[in-house]
């Protein structure tokens, strides 16, 4: 049996634990805060594997950030990471072995391996959160690139509506199909549309509208919400039908916070009535919080030990 430790690294926590080559926990799973200044966060890194580097085979990291076709180094740190982060060579942590992988595409690796995905070549699980992380399984490999930054499916352009990212770039695909971009939508609407005279929202300003106030607005049926959520959801679906028309994809997994809103099969529906390739299915990701550890240690798995 192969040991692997994995550790996911986010922005707010670091989870860890060790996994085997099947994607099961052998362990229970650890968190720690993730430190906010570069010296402590490597240091942190090194207590982790100080712990279990005795028992494990490899050690697999899932983190934010594009991610080097060697897996070995973060290319771009990202706003929630210390600065500095891109300069961490992951292979001098540890004598083991040790494999880097980006958060979203690990996570994509594990619904194909082990959940909604599994049985299906061609998949594509998008994570929809704060922003939209992706990660294309074609023909049973994870689509890696040149640079091995394939998947930034946050970053497609959709429409030309105007709307400026997080990243400062106009008019990402992340920019509509995220929680922020579901209540960038409520903004406009309640700007532009006479329907938001009549909501439940009205006492509050366009800017302190917030994704929790769509959704609660959805089940009391304002019609103000039912409006900005259709936007959203057609938003969603327009890179969704590119994505499937582009790489023929059997499956997509939705994942991430935002997922448990949307209407899977509206949203199947909408898709493959606009397809011209064979026909996709939808599903909600099954692999969900631990994705992260248990793709990165998979993919570590087929990299070093076949
Ligand atoms: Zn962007």
């Amino acid at each position: 049996m192969t040991k692997v430790l994995a550790i996911d690294v986010g922005g707010t926590k670091i989870v860890y634990g060790i996994v085997n080559e099947k994607g099961e926990f052998l362990t229970e799973i650890q968190r720690k805060n993730t430190k906010k200044d570069i010296k402590g966060l490597i240091g942190e890194f090194k207590d982790i594997i100080k712990e279990y580097e005795s028992e494990i085979d490899l050690i697999a990291f899932a983190t934010a950030g594009a991610v080097n076709i060697e897996n070995t180094k973060v290319e771009s740190s990202t706003p929630n990471l210390p600065e500095g982060y891109n300069s961490i060579d992951f292979s001098s942590l540890s004598k083991k072995t040790v494999y880097v992988e980006n958060d979203a595409n690990a996570a994509a690796w594990a619904e194909y391996k082990v959940g909604a995905a599994k049985g299906y070549d061609n998949n594509i699980t998008i994570t929809l959160g704060t922003g939209v992380g992706g990660g294309i399984i074609v023909e049973g490999k994870l689509l890696r690139g040149k640079s091995g930054r394939a998947g930034e499916i946050g970053s497609m352009k959709i429409n030309y509506r105007g709307r400026i990212c997080t990243c400062h770039r106009k008019d990402c695909y992340e920019s509509y199909a995220s929680g922020t971009g579901l209540k960038l939508t409520a903004k406009e609407v309640a700007l532009s549309d006479n329907v938001f005279k009549t909501s439940i929202f009205n006492n509050k300003t366009a800017d302190n509208i917030t994704t929790y106030d769509i959704v609660e607005g959805l089940k009391q049926k304002d019609a103000y919400c039912i409006k900005v959520f259709n936007i959203w959801q057609k938003d969603i679906v327009s890179g969704l039908i590119n994505l499937v028309n582009i790489f023929d994809t059997e499956m997509i997994v939705i994942s991430g916070g935002m997922g448990e809103y949307i209407n899977t099969k509206e949203m199947e529906k909408n898709i493959n009535d606009e397809v011209v390739v064979s026909k996709v299915k939808l599903s909600l990701a099954k692999a969900k919080n631990y994705s992260g550890m248990i793709g990165a240690a998979l993919l570590a798995c087929d990299k070093f030990m076949n």
